[in-house]
């Protein structure tokens, strides 16, 4: 096989099937005790919510990067406190484009804020779009979602009339509803010797995630006031079909 063909045969598994190439490096990795991140550049960044170190990894298992935002100067990260950490996956359509059809972009802002806050703090900003499925796969999935009505952007409707749920369309499309590791994002704590957090999710998935790289977790809560009926109904779904921790006080 030419190195061209082998070239593009891996570009086209990242771009439709990131997840199982993910886990099968993750597997080698661990059978061969070889490290799955790689630290590639940082600087001090200027934000609206203050002075961060941004940090670039480089993911071994998948070919992606990943940011690592810690408040302040990373070289003085104080590893022994319980950190505070937000660990959240890219929602692209979300936090560039301002979709309505989720909670992403405000979500990451709240944990930014409290951050600030707190005066101490990480966002780990995974490029893991789609639930860990891949962008691809999170478009196809909303295209199952969505559709044009007279020029207007609405959603599509089961038999029952209900509204179909982007996890109605992953089931749908063969995709697993929650496909991410957390296994990056323990490698990145590590990297700067923490092993204790304090993790902004309602998302046991995610705690569990954690805790299997070795990382003591403590949750705690994250709750957006939906903007809209999509957004509580996209909520309703997290707590019905992942059992995400949200109640239905969280949903007012
Ligand atoms: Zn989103």
């Amino acid at each position: 096989m030419s190195a061209n063909r082998q070239q593009r045969e891996l570009f086209e598994r990242m771009w439709s099937d990131t997840a199982s190439l993910e886990s099968r490096n993750i597997r080698i990795a661990e059978r061969k005790r070889t490290p799955i991140v790689k630290m590639l550049s940082s600087t001090p960044l200027p934000t609206e919510y203050g002075g961060f170190t941004h940090i670039v990894f480089g993911d071994l298992t998948n070919g992606q990067f990943h940011v690592m935002m810690v408040y302040g100067d990373a070289r003085k990260i104080k590893k022994n406190e319980r950190l505070l950490l937000r660990v959240h996956s890219t929602c692209g359509t979300s936090e560039l484009f301002h979709a309505t059809n989720c909670e992403c972009r405000e979500e990451l802002d709240e944990a930014m804020k409290r951050i600030a806050k707190a005066k101490s703090g990480i966002v780990i900003y995974m490029n893991q779009e789609g639930a860990g499925n891949g962008i691809t796969a999170k478009i196809k999935a909303y295209s199952n979602t969505f559709e044009w009505k007279n020029g207007k952007v609405v959603e599509r409707r089961k038999k029952d009339g209900s509204p179909v749920t982007v996890y109605d369309a992953y089931k749908k499309l063969g995709y697993p509803q929650e496909n991410r590791s957390f296994a990056a994002a323990a490698a990145m704590l590590k990297a700067f010797g923490i092993r204790r957090v304090r993790l902004m999710t309602n998302n046991p998935k995610k705690v569990e995630g954690l805790k299997q790289y070795g990382i003591n977790v403590q949750p705690y809560g994250i709750h957006i006031k939906p903007k809209n009926k999509t957004v509580k109904r996209h909520l309703e779904a997290k707590a019905r079909i992942l059992g995400h921790r949200i109640g239905s006080k969280d949903l007012k």
